[in-house]
């Protein structure tokens, strides 16, 4: 199955959100198999963002990122990526759907409570990133019966 790169933001740890959080993706029916509470800092915040290094409001997402600790996790679920996309909403929590986490949960373009691995070659990179290999168990809950169909998942 896939799996993809979840961080709750010190958005998300501040504001209480994180069994909120937790609850939808268990609701779901997202596999955790990773999950570790850590300070980022603004090396590793460069390489995840290396796409917005050069904006100008690259140090207050610095700033942002490591208010406080965040807590990493690793999802996994048939077309885990996309799925989590779509539950977490588009960047800007004033946009965002509701029903979405961003949509539900915040007001903020840059606190905005969740990332969320956009595409499943960058959730590969971004699992090594914040994980070691042995720190994502391969875990599958005895229930996975009841979450698909047996050819969902033999097919993948
Ligand atoms: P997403 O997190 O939705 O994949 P991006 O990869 O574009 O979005 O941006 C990464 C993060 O950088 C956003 O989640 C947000 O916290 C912050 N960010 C993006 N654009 C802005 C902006 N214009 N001003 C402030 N922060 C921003």
């Amino acid at each position: 199955m896939e799996q993809t790169l979840v961080i709750l933001k010190p958005s998300a740890i501040e504001r209480g959100l994180v069994g909120e959080i937790l609850t939808r993706i268990q609701n779901k029916g997202l596999i955790i198999t990773g999950m570790k509470m850590m300070q980022l800092d603004e090396k590793i915040l460069r390489e995840h963002y290396a796409h917005l290094v050069d904006r100008p409001f690259f140090p207050s997402i610095v700033e942002s990122m490591t208010a406080s600790p965040v807590i990493c996790m690793v999802l996994k679920g048939v077309d885990a990526v996309e799925v989590f996309r779509k539950m977490t909403g588009v960047t800007n929590g004033r946009k965002a759907e509701p029903g979405t986490l961003r949509g539900d949960f915040c007001m903020s373009g840059q606190a905005n409570i969740v990332h969320a691995s956009d595409s499943v070659e960058n959730a590969k990179i971004e699992i090594n990133r914040f994980f070691k290999p042995e720190e994502v168990l391969d875990y599958t809950p005895a229930n996975v019966k009841f979450l698909y169909a047996d050819d969902e998942i033999k097919l993948r």
